[in-house]
């Protein structure tokens, strides 16, 4: 069982050394128990939070010498638990490893699907991330603004697609070229910026002639510095996350706060902060069911990008904190 651990708290960007390869026996399942293999792995920005000595507040952090977390797709290859059969496959939480002991309770029947790696994508957590964030929080009215920023990323992408079929207008930053056309002529964007360009936050402007109503914050830095005077009254901040400080937790950053409060208050603005976890029990079937038929019907598109061999987990995901991912990056562990 090969198993990548954190071996040491990454101080800033994370280097290949903050984590090291192992191999164990294969564990054997207890009664009760299932044995996992790990199909597909799941690497998205949560992880580095918990990388840090002191967690993020929603999850516990990841112990030095532990697998680094992660949501996985899994195949049942032994059963002594009465609900699951070998050969099962499942959504599960082995982490970096091919191989994991469960009791079931994490787990949940995938049945058989045609692209299992969605699930850990458009058709799992940060899909149903993009839908609760921006639907039950930014209520995006027909004709509004939307401004998302990693729009072609996991969750931004469906952001921007929920927006537009929603009848608002849908605002992206990406980095490069690349990105930012896949983001309008692909995902239906109706404007998408370059954040690597200079002018980008001009442009941002330009983009939003009738200002910002919801600004779906998963950013944070430089990006919401643009947005903050474009803000209209009474907008909505689905607080989702700050990847561009993530790994600046333990070092001191611009203060950004005095600007941000002095925005908030006049403008009326409407701030939420959301777990996805939280929304599971109430929204998730709603959100399965209006998402399958988005996709089935075309409307939305969702893009991965696929790397191979769970030894490249770690280079990915240094990746993903500097966005050389295009798409909801997931890593092909073993064959289906
Ligand atoms: P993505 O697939 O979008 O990958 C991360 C992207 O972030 C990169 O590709 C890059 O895109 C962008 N990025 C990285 N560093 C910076 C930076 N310094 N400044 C600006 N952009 C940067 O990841 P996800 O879609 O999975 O996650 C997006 C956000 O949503 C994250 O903040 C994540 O923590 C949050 N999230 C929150 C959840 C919750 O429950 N609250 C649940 C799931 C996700 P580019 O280079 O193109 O800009």
């Amino acid at each position: 069982n090969r198993r990548i651990l954190l071996a040491a708290h990454p101080q800033g960007l994370p280097r290949p050394a903050d984590f090291r390869l192992d191999t164990q026996p294969v564990p054997t399942p207890a009664e009760g128990q299932v044995l996992l293999r790990t199909l597909y792995l799941s690497l998205d920005p949560y992880m580095r939070n918990l990388m840090d000595e002191i967690g993020p507040g929603y999850a516990p952090p990841i112990p030095l010498g532990a697998p680094v977390v992660g949501g996985t797709v899994n195949r049942v290859v032994a059963s002594r638990h009465s609900r699951f059969q070998e050969g099962a496959l499942v959504l599960g939480n082995a982490g970096w490893q091919d191989y994991a002991l469960s009791d079931g309770s994490d787990l949940t029947p995938l049945g058989e699907m045609a692209q299992p790696s969605l699930a850990l994508g458009g058709l799992g957590m940060p899909g149903f991330t993009a839908y609760v964030g921006l639907l039950d929080i930014g209520q995006p009215r027909p004709g509004e603004t939307v401004v998302v920023g990693a729009a072609t990323g996991a969750v931004g992408a469906v952001v921007g697609q929920l927006a537009r079929l929603k009848g608002a207008r849908a605002v992206g930053i990406a980095s490069g070229p690349d990105k930012c056309r896949y983001a309008v002529e692909t995902l239906g964007f109706d404007a998408c910026l370059d954040r690597h360009n200079p002018h980008w936050a001009e442009d941002l402007a330009a983009a939003c002639p009738d200002g910002i109503d919801v600004y779906f914050e998963s950013v944070g830095g430089e990006v919401l510095d643009a947005v903050l005077p474009l803000l209209n009254s009474g907008a909505r901040i689905p607080l989702c996350g700050f990847i561009a400080h993530y790994n600046e937790r333990t070092t001191a950053g611009p203060d950004r706060l005095p600007r941000l409060l002095a925005t908030l208050l006049p403008k009326r603005v409407r701030l939420q902060g959301f777990v996805v976890f939280d929304h599971y029990a109430e929204r998730f079937e709603a959100f399965r069911r209006d998402m399958t038929t988005w996709v089935q019907a075309g409307d939305l598109t969702l893009r991965e990008d696929m790397v191979h061999g769970l030894e490249a987990a770690p280079e990915a995901f240094i990746g993903l904190l500097q966005g050389r991912n295009f798409g909801k990056l997931v890593v092909r562990v073993a064959g289906d």
